[in-house]
């Protein structure tokens, strides 16, 4: 087992290193600056500027005004929120619609939602992960309350055409929220062009820490609170002001739009050397997902007759971080609900990893990667009880 210094982490979608930038920044509201900014004494009030500069910087990246943006604990307290908000201002309206393959967060709402009665409609996806754009135009009714759809799926990476989404669901007078924790600082967005009304973004996905989110609300949408009590963030948001993690969530947002380009063609390079890597050293492997949409970091693939917790266990061997896309259920490994949707056949789905990398991966660590993956497939395949179905 390598050292847990010297891992190479490639799981950056499920969370990411805290930019030392970042870290600065935050330092001195640990120390000095620890005032409550809703206090009446200067004191506490100072923290106030602390976390409009933050406000600026979370508008900046999303091309947003300052004053559309909500702090929140978390990207999951945003989706609950941008959820909770589209159905109480329009009680009379009992239908959303939304997709298979989102985020915990946005499932687990709606089925909370069917319980009380709601009709949602949960879109499918071809089988590279796309949406069919007439069947959501045709979903649309009087009564829908709210569209809800991510920018980029998490586990394969690949990116809704949310620039059409927006154009039919407008066209029918409807609210839509977007789910961009995966795309943010990855994608450019910009919501002076895009007419969404709810947007989530969460800070430990960008290099900023866990426990700090924004939803961005756009100007005019009726808004009600998901969490009610103090007047914090204009009465939108209750709850003392996480002034750190704020001036972190700002920081990791003024750095990730600063060198947005950049990054995306340094990452994205590193991973289709991965991607080259492992295809062509790799028989009866299959990349998920879309292809030509598909954030820069992400690569999900399927190794037929190979168990991807197996894999995952044996790269953790190496000092290797990634993620499967299996879920453990009842003692039985099930492909996840992504790959379901996406019909990818049983003896591949279940061989499923996902690497996910950041800004801090280098070359070394990729051809690391490359290096041992082989064995490690070929050696799983021996042992498969499905090692029958490889072709040869
Ligand atoms: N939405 C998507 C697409 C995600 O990938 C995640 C986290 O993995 C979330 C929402 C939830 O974000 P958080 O972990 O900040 O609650």
């Amino acid at each position: 087992m390598a050292d847990i210094t010297d891992v190479i982490y490639l799981d950056n979608n499920a969370t990411t290193r805290v930019a030392p930038e970042v870290v600065e920044a935050m330092m001195p509201a640990f120390g000095p600056l620890y005032g409550n900014a809703s206090s009446m004494h200067t004191f506490g009030g100072q923290m106030g500027r602390y976390i409009h500069a933050a406000r600026e910087q979370v508008a900046g990246i999303l091309n947003a005004d300052p004053e559309e943006i909500i702090f929140t604990s978390c990207g999951s307290e945003s989706d609950n929120s941008a959820w909770y908000s589209a159905t109480e201002t329009q009680p009379e309206k009992r239908h959303v619609i939304t997709t298979k393959v989102e985020h915990s967060a946005v499932l687990a709402y709606g089925h909370y939602l069917e319980d009380k009665g709601y009709e949602v409609t949960w879109l499918g996806v071809d089988d590279k992960g796309r949406l069919d754009l007439e069947e959501l135009d045709r979903a649309i009714r009087p009564d829908t309350a709210l569209v809800s759809l991510m920018y980029a799926n998490n586990e394969t990476g690949t990116i809704f055409p949310i620039e059409e989404v927006a154009g039919i669901v407008k066209s029918h007078g409807v609210q839509l929220h977007v789910d961009a924790v995966q795309a943010v600082g990855k994608e450019v967005i910009d919501l002076r062009k895009l007419p969404i009304d709810y947007l989530a973004l969460s800070g430990h996905k960008l290099h900023a820490p866990k426990g700090i989110g924004a939803l961005y609300v756009r100007r005019g949408t009726r808004f009600r609170p998901y969490l009610k009590g103090g007047h914090q963030e204009r009465g939108r948001r209750a709850g003392t002001e996480n002034v750190p993690y704020i001036i972190g969530i700002g920081k990791a947002c003024e750095l990730a739009a600063s060198n947005l380009e950049k990054e995306r063609t340094q990452v994205s390079a590193l991973r289709d050397r991965l991607q080259a890597g492992i295809v062509s050293a790799i028989p009866h492997c299959k990349v998920n997902g879309d292809q030509e949409h598909r954030l820069p970091n992400t690569l999900n693939i399927s190794f037929e007759a190979v168990e991807g917790e197996a894999l995952l266990l044996q790269l953790d061997q190496y000092g290797i971080c990634a993620s499967s896309g299996s879920a453990c259920t009842s003692g039985s490994l099930e492909p996840s609900h992504v790959l379901r949707a996406m019909g990818v056949p049983f003896t591949y789905a279940h061989g499923s990893v996902r690497f996910s990398l950041s800004r801090y991966n280098t070359e070394a660590e990729i051809d690391r990667v490359i290096e041992v993956m082989p064995q490690i497939v070929s050696e799983l395949r021996k042992i498969s009880p499905f090692a029958s179905f490889l072709k040869k």
